[in-house]
């Protein structure tokens, strides 16, 4: 039985995970569940799952789910912890052999650095690990023999396109020979281009969270469907990719591909294109990642290939997709300044969805933070989190300052 911990277990990554575990709970368990805030939902997946332990960040919430388990004969054995630090602590239990790292944003990082120390499976869907530590997450996967899958759908296809001698034991450094050496020319990642892939500058202004969260072709959370409303999740992405790949800015090519059914490509100096095709569902790339290097079910339908009428391809308008270009920007800049970008639409991201900023101040906040915050090299855990703490404090106040010009106008 493998032990598996589920951080961000109430999340739409998360849900997805377990949805895969009921399928084959012959082989897998959900040894540990954990959320921020989310008391009903860990509930339900406890009385579901019966994990060892249960982890919600919250402190109120965590005494509001130890009292329920209490009162269950069923679930009454599950220990509760709180706090971040047991993020960390379940990440590195000895028990757990694989880790799904689901936990959105920078609150995901510490733990899914904690599996890469201790060794562990990882299953990384959380792309903050790499877009703020790369080359330290990277370095600690390497030299603790963990083993690293993606799971970020584009990834998870890149991952299953590349000549195997570069991926048989995950993604680790030690196969990150150079791509072109073995005849990889170009990384095409793929992009379904969100909801507002043909609107104009002026409308995008005024869509609404409602209308941002809304995506054509997959079902997420509220920030990255944001993200991928505004380009910046493929931004991430191209910097998610070039840690796992090994691969430069100039190797990452991105394409607008509305149908989502090719999740990524990669093309090799003879010519040949591999791709991986399946309907836009996180439970393929969760069950790939979880079997592998074997294959499982995983409940997702066949794709019907004679269903397909067109699979289309164009290039990213650059300058509607302003967050795309800044994520080049800092990965060619390197150093704390894919941090910085992260941590600043992270907050214009959560001030879009209070309602407080409009869509297209996301991408100004964005790149006013890249110019005030000066970037420096990413050498220790210490410079990774200033440059996040000091991005953070400067994208609140310019995210204040268009409040304050909203309510002037009002
Ligand atoms: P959701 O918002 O749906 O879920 C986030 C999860 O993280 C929840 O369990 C939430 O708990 C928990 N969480 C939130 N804040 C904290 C915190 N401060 N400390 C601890 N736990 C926290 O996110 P998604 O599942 O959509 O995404 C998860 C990650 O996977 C992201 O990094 C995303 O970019 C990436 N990803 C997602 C994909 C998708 O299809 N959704 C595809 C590829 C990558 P609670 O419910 O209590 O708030």
């Amino acid at each position: 039985m493998i032990n598996v911990a589920i951080l961000g277990s109430t999340g739409s990554v998360g849900t997805s995970t377990l949805d895969v575990i009921a399928r084959q709970s012959e082989q897998f368990r959900a040894f540990a569940l954990t959320a921020n805030k989310n008391v009903e939902r860990l509930y339900e997946q406890c009385l579901q799952f019966l994990p060892e332990i249960a982890v919600m960040v919250d402190e109120a919430a965590a005494d509001d789910l130890q009292q329920r388990l209490k009162n269950n004969s069923n679930t009454s054995h599950i220990i509760v912890f709180s706090g971040s630090k047991a993020l960390d602590d379940v990440a590195a239990d000895k028990r757990v052999d694989y880790v799904m790292a689901a936990i959105v944003g920078a609150a995901g990082l510490s733990s899914s650095l904690a599996a890469a120390r201790n060794g562990k499976r990882i299953l990384l869907a959380n792309k903050e690990s790499l877009v703020m530590s790369g080359d330290l997450f990277m370095q600690a996967v390497k030299d603790n023999g963990a083993t690293l899958l993606p799971i970020d759908s584009e990834h998870n296809a890149i991952f299953q396109s590349m000549p195997v001698q570069l991926t048989s034991t995950g993604t680790t450094i030690e196969n990150q020979a150079s791509l072109q050496t073995s005849g990889v020319e170009k990384i095409l990642l793929t992009a379904s281009g969100g909801p507002f892939l043909r609107k104009s500058l002026e409308q995008l202004h005024h869509v609404t969270p409602d209308q941002a969260c809304a995506h054509p072709t997959w079902d997420m959370g509220r920030k990255i469907s944001v993200d991928s409303a505004t380009m910046m999740n493929k931004g991430l992405e191209v910097i998610e990719a070039s840690w796992l790949f090994n691969a430069s800015a100039d190797d990452i090519q991105v394409v607008i591909h509305p149908q989502s059914v090719i999740h990524s490509m990669v093309s090799y100096s003879d010519g040949s294109v591999l791709a991986q095709l399946g309907n836009p569902d996180m439970r393929t790339p969760i069950a790939h990642a979880m079997a592998w290097p074997d294959r499982m079910v995983s409940g997702v339908e066949q794709l019907d290939i004679l269903k397909i009428a067109q699979l289309n391809f164009e290039q990213p308008d650059f300058a509607r997709f302003v967050c795309l270009r800044l994520a080049y920007d800092a990965l060619r800049a390197g150093g704390t300044a894919p941090a910085i970008l992260n941590a600043a639409n992270e907050i214009a991201v959560d001030s879009f969805l209070n309602g407080n900023i409009a869509f297209t101040r996301i991408a100004e906040i964005v790149e006013q933070t890249l110019e005030k915050v000066a970037g420096e090299t990413a050498a220790s855990m210490h410079i990774v989190l200033a440059a996040d703490g000091q991005a953070r404090y400067v994208a609140e106040e310019l995210c204040d300052s268009y409040i304050q010009v909203k309510l002037f106008l009002l």
